[in-house]
């Protein structure tokens, strides 16, 4: 069974929701258990990030290359400087930030830190020449 982009919206906007009283929390978990078990690998890392609920966080993940955590952001919802670019990748460990004019570009960036983070390509070339 695969569960529609509209439904996975909805189980986003659960998550993201804080609790009131313990019954909402229940109720948030159940209806992210529900669907847990038909969710893509990529559904629940949708999910997992929307339930960090950071405004404007679109992804967050570790980059395979420098082992550190890389995050994108839409400025316009998280309320950053968006005059470079709308859309921003953060080096996490190192706090590099860099705007990217469309949401594809800061996809294409993300899992490659050590192209655009001072801190993460210095590391990255002490670790080859080791
Ligand atoms: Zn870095």
């Amino acid at each position: 069974m695969t569960v529609s982009a509209r439904a996975i919206k909805a189980v986003c906007v659960v998550v993201t929701a804080a609790p009131r009283t313990l019954g909402d929390a229940l109720v948030q978990v159940g209806c992210v258990a529900a669907a847990w078990p038909n969710l893509s690998a990529s559904q629940r890392h949708r999910v997992r990030v929307a339930a960090i609920g950071l405004a404007g966080l679109t992804d967050t993940r570790r980059a395979r290359s420098t082992g550190t955590t890389v995050s994108l952001y839409d400025g316009e919802p998280a309320g950053l400087d968006t005059e470079g670019g709308r859309y921003q990748t953060l080096c996490e460990d190192h706090s590099t930030v860099v705007a990217h004019t469309t949401l594809r570009a800061a996809r294409s960036w993300l899992p490659a830190p050590e192209e655009w983070c001072d801190a993460c390509q210095a590391a990255t070339a002490r670790k080859g020449a080791a």
